[in-house]
């Protein structure tokens, strides 16, 4: 059985602080386990614990070696923020303070079930107020598994000003188990407010090396080597796109039309037209990608909430039920519109990739080409834009994916990018 870090692929240094946070963790609850009378000082700790005046353990979080009430999850697009905060959520709610991957802690958390772990997926483009209030509230009960409330929240730098500071208070008092988990690209202030950033700790991602995404897509999806070796250079460190790439010949296909674009540039109507197909190949792109969690997720609800099948709890299940699908549902939807916008972004990305590749060829710079397999094209494009019209069509592809960022409609910012891309 993988454990549940098995899945963050080339992220050695923060699996490695997770696992002693975990450990950390697991050694808190056991000490405020044992009985007052009871040495339980050094117990499974790394360090040993802080002392109260009486000279007993707290049961604060701080004093564990290793674990803290807050975290933020940095990286790139891809290097697996929200998959690094799950299973650390799961290792904290594992029977065995390991993450296992076969208790049911681990179980429930990996498949979204498990009753003390919150994940906040944006409801489109930011995390409002009241939602944050009503999660902070939440999160100070007491966890009914008797371990850790856990609180995910993806795309942390999606909060509203006013969210981030309801979340800010409940971090600078936190309620004895609770913890949160923050994902962001960065800790800029851009992305997370100065003061939030100052109360938690930082587990850096790197963009995984091909290599590793490679050998990850051998081993747990059965790849054969030379496909995974070209998905995973294809996919730039993104690890979710290089398993789609490997996997789905429908998202070879996508990419393949992504990177057709400079060639079918011919006109203005033709640039209207390489915008739609951009725009919906992105919608595609984004359903294929939710699909399979969207289902995963679902069957299991589902089990949850089927066993409690006879008894007295039975009738309050299903009264809860429904409520708990409609939740669901909601999240999932909400998870679509940001695929659907993660997928444009991705296309732009590998778009701007090949007009890289066409400037570094005009440059004669000694560096790798991106696209390995759209390189003859890119270096036409060379000899005949030359690096300046490179240069200019690279930027237009950078100022569109500015332009969706700050909520231009992505259809009017795409338009403009391929009359841009078009003229030069
Ligand atoms: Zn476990």
């Amino acid at each position: 059985m993988p454990d549940v870090f098995a899945d963050l692929v080339g992220q050695d240094e923060a699996v490695g602080t997770l696992r002693r946070a975990a450990a950390a963790a697991a050694a808190v609850l056991r000490a405020a386990a044992v009985p007052p009378t009871t040495d339980a000082v050094g117990d499974g700790l790394d360090a040993p614990a802080e002392e109260s005046d009486d000279g007993q353990p707290t049961a604060a979080v701080n004093a564990g070696a290793g674990m803290t009430h807050a975290w933020i999850f940095t990286g790139p697009p891809g290097s697996g923020r929200s998959v690094a905060a799950r299973a650390f959520a799961a290792a904290l709610q594992c029977a065995y303070g390991t993450g296992c991957g076969g208790c049911p802690g681990c179980h429930t958390t990996m498949g979204g079930t498990h009753a003390d772990v919150r994940m906040v997926v944006p409801d489109g483009l930011s995390i409002g107020v009241n939602e944050m209030r009503a999660l902070v509230l939440r999160a100070a009960s007491t966890p009914a598994g008797g371990r850790w409330q856990v609180v995910v929240i993806e795309d942390a730098d999606r909060l509203t000003e006013a969210a981030g500071n309801a979340l800010l208070k409940a971090i600078e008092e936190p309620p004895p188990r609770t913890v949160f988990l923050l994902c962001a690209p960065s800790t800029h202030p851009d992305d997370i407010s100065v003061t939030i950033r100052s109360r938690c700790r930082v587990v850096p991602l790197r963009q995984p090396a091909p290599d590793a995404v490679a050998e990850m897509l051998v081993r747990r999806d059965g790849c054969a080597p030379d496909l995974a070796r070209w998905a995973a250079a294809a996919a730039q460190g993104h690890v979710g796109r290089a398993r789609r790439l490997a996997r789905d010949p429908e998202a070879r296909r996508r990419r393949e039309a992504v990177l057709a674009v400079p060639r079918r540039l011919t006109g203005v109507g033709a640039a209207f037209d390489a915008a739609s197909a951009l725009i919906e190949a992105a919608e595609a792109e984004a359903d294929a990608a939710v699909a399979e969690t969207d289902a995963a997720e679902r069957s299991s609800l589902e089990t949850a909430l089927g066993a409690g099948g006879t008894g007295r709890g039975a009738t309050g299940a299903i009264r809860g039920a429904a409520g708990q699908l409609k939740d669901l549902e909601k999240r999932q939807k909400s998870r679509a519109t940001r695929a659907q916008r993660d997928a444009l972004d991705r296309a732009l990305v590998d778009l701007a990739g090949f007009y890289r590749d066409a400037l570094t060829m005009a440059l004669r710079a000694p560096v790798a080409p991106v696209h390995t397999d759209t390189a003859a094209l890119a270096g036409a494009g060379a000899q005949k834009w030359d690096a300046e019209g490179s240069l200019r069509r690279l930027e237009a592809v950078l100022e569109c994916r500015a332009a969706i960022e700050a909520n231009v409609k992505p259809r009017i910012a795409v338009e403009a990018m391929m009359l841009s891309l078009w003229k030069g």
